[in-house]
């Protein structure tokens, strides 16, 4: 097709009709919606999107992409393409949104983190590593559950809705993937996300040690854990998400 994808900016791009349509039809968007891509490489999922009549906000940061992406704004009249990094931007939808994106997998946490946290966010529908889509439905207790679990449990209901493997993509990529969507039901207060940092800052570590190097006070900690019913040498990770907000309410 000549053009030469950017393995640096995670150009894998989809083709296959179905699947795409598959993942629209994963964010439930209808023609009230706002969408907002971050990442329309060629177009592919974007045509999708747009011609379920919701506004569309496309990102890519590829300007060569624009001979392609260009003309679909020509063609669908509420969509618009912005060619910038979409972690520089600060752009305002105009009210709320839900995001959908085959992310490039080099952003795929802070895009993930900065959905989550903006309550204008209403879902979350993103084709990300499998292993990342393990880590965000992970249950307490095992290697892959950590803060970003945390954060997207607390987000609202998370699922996997597909695992798409690797020869979907062109080029394929070395990993296999997985749709995740988060319909989102609330906002994690900041003093909350705080803690959870803390909690998995140092996995190795006791909860207890985790949050008393944070600056948390030791006795506190210990006094809250025991309120709770849990060991003082819990680690951080047999925290359930409702947990972890309780913890921070006795501690505040
Ligand atoms: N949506 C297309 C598809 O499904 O075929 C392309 C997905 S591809 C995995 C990711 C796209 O994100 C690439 O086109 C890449 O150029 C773009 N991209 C990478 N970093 C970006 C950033 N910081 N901001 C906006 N787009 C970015």
């Amino acid at each position: 097709m000549g053009f030469k994808h950017s393995h640096s900016l995670g150009q894998n791009f989809l083709s296959d009709g179905n699947l795409l349509a598959a993942i629209a039809a994963d964010a439930e968007l209808s023609a009230d919606d706002t969408a907002v891509e971050v990442g329309a490489g060629m177009g592919a999922l974007t045509v999708k999107l747009a011609s379920t009549g919701a506004r569309v906000f496309a990102f890519e940061i590829d300007s060569r992409l624009e001979e392609y992406l260009r003309p679909l704004e020509a063609t669908y009249p509420r969509l618009t393409v912005t060619f910038a990094d979409f972690m520089k931007c600060e752009p305002d939808f105009g009210g709320d949104y839900k995001a959908i994106a085959n992310l490039p997998y080099y952003i795929t946490t802070p895009v993930l983190f900065r959905f989550l946290d903006d309550p204008h966010c209403l879902s979350v529908t993103v084709m990300v590593q499998k292993e990342v889509a393990e880590r965000m439905i992970a249950p307490p207790g095992g290697k892959d559950y950590g803060a970003l679990s945390v954060a997207a449990q607390l987000a609202g209901d998370v699922r996997i809705t597909r695992r798409v493997g690797r020869h979907m993509f062109d080029p394929p990529p070395n990993v296999d993937s997985a749709v995740v969507r988060i319909r989102k039901t609330g906002q994690t207060d900041e003093s909350v996300k705080r803690l959870v940092r803390a909690a998995f800052s140092m996995r190795r570590k006791t909860l207890v040690n985790c949050l008393s190097g944070a600056g948390y006070g030791k006795d506190s900690v210990l006094s809250a854990l025991s309120a709770l019913g849990l060991d003082p040498a819990v680690r951080g990770e047999r925290l359930t998400p409702p947990q972890f907000v309780r913890l921070t309410g006795l501690l505040s």
